[in-house]
């Protein structure tokens, strides 16, 4: 890992022996990752107030296609600065070591809910794609057909999509929506094959991504929570790594694989 990690923390946290041997054995983990993890990239969770332009606002009231219908310049504004926060914003130290720990295992599956593209720009995804159970900011497509869109009018807000002409939106699934079906069975058949399932910052109250944890306890995995706040799973998990994951993953991995 990174000396990055060790100069913003400079307290070496302690991994419990018996989760070290655990990984160090298992052919099959997966990690189900929430807006926390990327905290540490300076992109605000949705549980955390907004600033700036943005503080009068909560974002369960403008995700969602309601929202989108009644304001959709409002909502297109929202994500416009959304994604240009992303695309300031580099992988912290907790999404290189998901990246590091998909290098060491070789059933490794990554599930995420954040739509920022993070993991893949730490270098996750080589082996196996990430699951992006929430679509990706980065993508855009029209509400009527979801057409995918390249490039558009930037002149016009929202643009409009140039095959059937409805507006356009990001590619990201809203309060209210589906998950795409493929990403959702491929989370479900990792969480329940998995040896060990990770749940990194995430309040685990969204569904259905919420249900994966209970998933893999249900089919014997071991279950462990990383998140600096307590959480409805936090009382089933075998282990609760309570901190920030660009501290403890870092400490993890070092831990499991000190070469
Ligand atoms: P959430 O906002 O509901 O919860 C965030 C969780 O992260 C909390 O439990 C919090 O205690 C924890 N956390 C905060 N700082 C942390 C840190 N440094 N390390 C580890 N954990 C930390 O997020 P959610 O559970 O992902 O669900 C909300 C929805 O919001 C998701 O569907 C997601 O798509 C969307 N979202 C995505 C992004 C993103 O892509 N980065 C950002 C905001 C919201």
């Amino acid at each position: 890992m990174s000396d990055q990690a060790d100069k913003r923390y400079p307290r070496e946290i302690e991994i419990p022996g018996e989760l070290i041997s655990q990984l160090r054995s298992a052919s099959k983990v997966a990690a189900l990752t929430g807006a926390g993890i990327s905290a540490e990239s300076g992109i605000p969770t949705f549980r955390e107030a907004q600033t700036g332009l943005w503080a009068r606002y909560r974002p369960e009231e403008l995700a969602t296609p309601g929202a989108f219908q009644m304001n959709p310049r409002l909502v297109w504004e929202w994500y416009t600065w959304r994604r240009e926060l992303v695309a300031n914003a580099s992988p912290n130290p907790g999404h290189l070591a998901l990246a590091a720990m998909e290098q060491r295992i070789a059933g490794f599956t990554l599930i995420t809910q954040n739509v920022d593209g993070l993991h893949q720009r730490a270098g996750s995804g080589e082996r196996a794609p990430v699951i992006e159970l929430h679509g990706n900011i980065q993508r855009i497509k029209c509400f009527d057909r979801g057409h995918q869109v390249e490039s558009w009018e930037a002149a016009e807000i929202p643009p409009c999509c140039p095959t059937c002409g409805s507006l356009l939106r990001p590619d990201v699934v809203w309060f209210g929506e589906s998950l795409p079906p493929q990403a959702l069975q491929a989370a479900w058949d990792a969480a329940g094959a998995c040896e060990i399932f990770f749940s990194i910052g995430t309040s685990a109250l969204v569904e259905p991504a919420a249900s994966l944890p209970i998933v893999a306890l249900q089919a014997g995995a071991l279950v462990v929570e990383v998140n600096p706040h307590e959480t409805p799973l936090t009382p089933s998990a075998h282990f609760n790594l309570q901190g920030p994951s660009g501290q403890l993953l870092p400490s993890l991995v070092r831990s499991v694989w000190p070469n």
